[in-house]
């Protein structure tokens, strides 16, 4: 489909959206008087303005309760990660038994892989992504090191085809396949955090336990992105954080999903911590650990309060607007985004859009890859009020998020991109 790039046409289709009503629920940074063009919500999210009340009723609870506001309140904080339960499984399409939310992201990487990565002389590798996020290279050079392999014999990973920007699912599936039964683990992101590409889930999980492997996910970027599946796709685990499309702030918690298969799996070796035993028997401070059915069982600690606070208040807003209906106006917005560059481009090559072409096959984020003038570019917006994302060497990031993006703020977007160039 063809958008008409005119900023009647975008104030248009601003009136036309079901979802408008819920950019007014955001707080926007403000550049010279007018609130900023946002296209940033997948690196930090905006802040929702139910949070504050939401973090002063804690602060409240906490004066007036001290300690007995672990049992006292409409929130006693005991049960606290519970309280997120419902809405995270409706996210991510999971059964209420196999989320939980706990700690941070990387760390909760480890403390699956101490349970779902468990190599042996014969079956050691991990396949995972070529360019993945940092943190998820460190964490599986370190897991494999720790088991006492070397990550140059351990670590396959799957890169583009020579001239290639993203990955073909075939290569992923062949990949798994050549490594066969020497494959622990496949652990891929939901959606690249560089090129916006969003990988098949499902076919990845069949071809990783087709070979005998455990399948993980890091869905940093895929989770409030796209709708997600994870009981039916099947794989053993699941990770994301909170702070980028999930809106919940800075170092905002991460959930956690583990598939029903596991829940009953008090054997599974995993690192145990008094909020994962069970909860009937927890305050009896007996030794021996016994876990919680399902993901709860891999809960360290006790809730940290104002983050999970927060994040409550994040997930009511995708409660009340639904993902399905989140993802239609995204395609759209995406679609609309894709439009405007490629016109402000024409002909000059200033940048390349390196994320899937085929809106299956990505989210919301657009990643286009610079000539050297795209730092240039960057500062541009940047004076005009536009919030991007710049990734050394040359790549600049866009998301445009349905829940508070505008179809006026790609416009925007397109015009000043196609200023500069001109
Ligand atoms: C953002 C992101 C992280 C960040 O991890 P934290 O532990 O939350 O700091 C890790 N992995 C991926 C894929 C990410 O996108």
């Amino acid at each position: 489909m063809q958008y008409e790039n005119t900023l009647t046409a975008a104030r248009a289709l601003d009136q036309q959206d079901p979802l408008r009503a819920y950019r007014e629920q955001f707080v926007f940074p403000m550049h010279s008087g007018e609130q900023v063009r946002y296209l940033c919500g997948n690196s930090l999210g905006l802040q929702p303005k139910t949070i504050r009340q939401a973090l002063l009723n804690e602060l409240d609870q906490w004066a007036e309760h001290g300690v007995e506001g672990h049992f006292r309140g409409e929130l006693p904080w005991m049960h606290y990660h519970k309280y997120l339960t419902a809405q995270t499984a409706r996210l991510v399409g999971a059964l209420p038994q196999e989320v939980v939310v706990m700690n941070t992201l990387t760390v909760n990487l480890h403390l699956m892989m101490a349970s779902f990565y468990r190599p042996t002389p014969a079956r050691f590798k991990i396949v995972m992504e070529a360019g993945a996020f940092p943190s998820d290279q460190y964490a599986m050079e370190s897991q494999v090191r720790w088991h006492g392999f070397d990550p140059e014999q351990a670590i396959v990973e799957v890169a583009p085809r020579a001239g290639e920007d993203i990955l073909r699912t075939e290569d992923i599936l062949q990949i798994i396949e050549n490594h066969g039964d020497s494959v622990a683990l496949v652990m891929f992101g939901g959606v690249n955090y560089y090129t916006g590409q969003f990988y098949d889930l499902q076919k990845i999980t069949l071809a990783g336990h087709r070979v005998g492997a455990k399948v993980g996910f890091d869905l940093a970027h895929a989770a409030g992105n796209l709708p997600l599946q994870l009981h039916d796709w099947g794989p053993d685990f699941a990770v994301w954080c909170s702070y980028k499309y999930l809106n919940s702030g800075p170092g905002g918690p991460s959930g956690a999903f583990v598939h029903e298969r596991h829940a009953n799996s008090p054997e599974l070796p995993r690192f145990a911590g008094w909020w994962g035993h069970d909860e009937k028997e927890r305050f009896k401070m007996k030794k021996g650990f016994r876990p919680m059915l399902g993901a709860e069982g891999w809960q360290l600690s006790n809730a940290q309060i104002f983050a999970f606070a927060a994040h409550k208040a994040s997930l009511d807003i995708f409660d009340a607007a639904g993902i399905e209906n989140l993802r239609t106006k995204s395609l759209q917005l995406t679609a609309f985004l894709e439009q405007v560059l490629q016109e402000a481009n024409g002909d000059r090559n200033l940048f390349r859009i390196i994320t899937p072409t085929d809106p299956s096959q990505r989210g919301c984020q657009l990643s286009l890859l610079t000539d050297d003038r795209g730092k240039a570019l960057f500062d541009y917006l940047a004076e005009n009020g536009v919030i991007a994302d710049w990734r050394e060497p040359n790549v600049i990031r866009f998301a445009p998020v349905p829940l508070y993006n505008s179809f006026e703020d790609v416009w925007q977007v397109g015009q000043l991109v196609g200023r500069f160039i001109r």
